[in-house]
């Protein structure tokens, strides 16, 4: 596989290169022979998505017209939009659930997730006495028939109450028997306190999620927290001491990571709370990523309660990623969690349009901003995950394995249809030669591809 004229992003000076790799690896880089002004494409570590639930993307534009294999759903639009509508309407769409709906609706979203530059990603896929394990053996197979496009980690999800009401004990005994059934498949294991009916629940819920992923050696991923109540109860102390009892350092292997997701509740907290936390995670030396899902929260968070007389300021909520990273000294990332259903209606989950967002949503706007930005959708997300980062950094020299990578292509004119009777005259295109570049403006995806050398070498045979 030959690469002329790139940029590599990790590197700074914008030097233009040609690469060329085989077997996997970086076997020449030399300052490039394309002429002064070819427009260079700009390579980049690949995007990762840490937070997504590889079950329910598209329900709302559902594959009903395909075939009645694909179930329709259209009548779970939402109406009101809130949240509780949004997990009544999740409920009543998983009991329609085919093997063939999951597996289609999921491998759109993987292949589009690909095509946006993704190479890895945290699915999560809801296991209880709805679903049961239809929806996890779809994803399993999803792992399978991607693995050579993606790094799929599946993480077998407990979205409904695992004690409380008639049915958590059955959901727990559902899960547990997954975990042993289709452990090697399953690499983390997530929950969500806030849906059990009490904080006793909630506390007992966090305490199974620990002991269960220890016993499993999974990473463990809480949804966490997801309210702007600055009164309601608060459970990533609770979590804190529970790993800290538990013995999560010593216990788990190095390489398990604890994610929690939402937390919409720390954007209230006042500036001294967020260091205490971060103090009390670092004393613990525990691997706590926090991962912001603010396409998810921006919509469900900050609504009114009655829509007549609520005041039009609506302050939103979520967590405050870059401040969180930077003046806190957490660990933090971006994800786009859901896709097109009642959570999250609307958008295409491209990794780097949330990048753009971040923006704006954190008022980030400086070049360092920019990187951070990327990071959070990129090697921090890989971080959360508990991935590896090596090969994407700065400093590629001959010998370095080759790992895909995300190649963005520029173009040297854009072409619009002229006036009429008038000859065309190409616009000079701007040019994408850092990384705020594209995220201060995300490229078209047909400009944007995976560069893996086994692909592009089988290609070349
Ligand atoms: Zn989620």
């Amino acid at each position: 596989m030959k690469l002329e004229n790139v940029i590599l992003a990790n590197e700074p000076g914008g030097a233009r290169w040609d690469l060329e790799v085989s077997d996997g690896v970086l076997q020449s880089k030399g300052a490039t022979n394309a002429a002064p002004d070819a427009p260079s494409s700009l390579l980049l570590p690949p995007l990762c998505h840490p937070h997504v639930h590889l079950d329910k993307p598209y329900i709302l534009t559902c594959n009903h017209g395909l075939s009645a294999h694909h179930p329709d759903y259209t009548d779970l639009a939402p109406r009101s939009g809130s949240f509780d509508e949004a997990l009544s309407n999740t409920s009543k769409a998983k009991e329609r659930y085919t093997a063939q709906d999951v597996y289609l609706r999921g491998s759109q979203f993987v292949a589009t997730s690909y095509q946006q530059g993704v190479t890895s990603m945290r699915a999560f896929v809801e296991v209880d006495h709805v679903t049961g394990t239809l929806p996890l053996q779809a994803v399993i197979r999803l792992k399978q028939d991607f693995s050579h496009l993606v790094q799929l980690q599946i993480c077998a999800f407990a979205q409904d109450p695992v004690f409380s009401t008639g049915h958590g004990q059955e959901n727990r005994s559902i899960l547990e028997k997954a975990l042993r059934d289709y452990g090697s498949d399953i690499e983390a294991l997530g929950s969500t306190p806030y849906v059990e009916s009490s904080q006793e629940d909630s506390i007992r819920n966090i305490d199974w999620a620990i002991r269960t992923a220890l016993e499993h050696h999974v990473h463990l991923d809480f949804h966490l927290d997801y309210n702007l109540d600055s009164s309601a109860a608060f459970l990533v102390e609770p979590v804190i001491r529970l790993l800290t009892e538990h013995q999560w350092t010593r216990r788990a292997d190095k390489s398990k990571t604890i994610v929690i997701g939402h937390c919409s509740h720390l954007s209230t907290l006042p500036a001294q709370k967020m260091l205490d936390i971060a103090d009390g995670i670092r004393q613990q030396d525990l691997a706590v990523h926090f991962v912001g899902l603010p396409t998810s929260d921006l919509f469900m968070m900050g609504r009114p309660t009655d829509e007549q007389t609520a005041p039009h300021s609506r302050p939103r909520g979520t967590l405050q990623v870059p401040s969180m990273i930077r003046d806190v000294g957490l660990a933090a990332c971006l994800g786009v969690n859901n896709v097109g259903n009642a959570f999250t209606p609307y958008g295409t989950g491209d990794p780097l349009q949330l990048a753009c967002w971040g923006v704006g949503l954190y008022q980030a706007g400086t070049v360092d901003d920019a990187e951070l930005l990327f990071s959070c959708v990129s090697s921090r997300a890989r971080e959360a995950i508990g991935l590896s980062n090596t090969g994407y950094g700065g400093g590629m020299e001959k010998g370095t394995a080759w790992r895909p990578m995300l190649l963005v292509e520029n173009t040297k004119t854009m072409r619009v249809p002229p006036r009429p009777g008038c000859p065309e005259v190409p616009i000079p295109a701007r040019q994408r030669v850092s990384i705020k570049d594209v995220v201060w403006d995300p490229p078209e995806s047909s400009l944007r591809s995976v560069v893996s050398c086994a692909h592009a070498c089988q290609t070349n045979r």
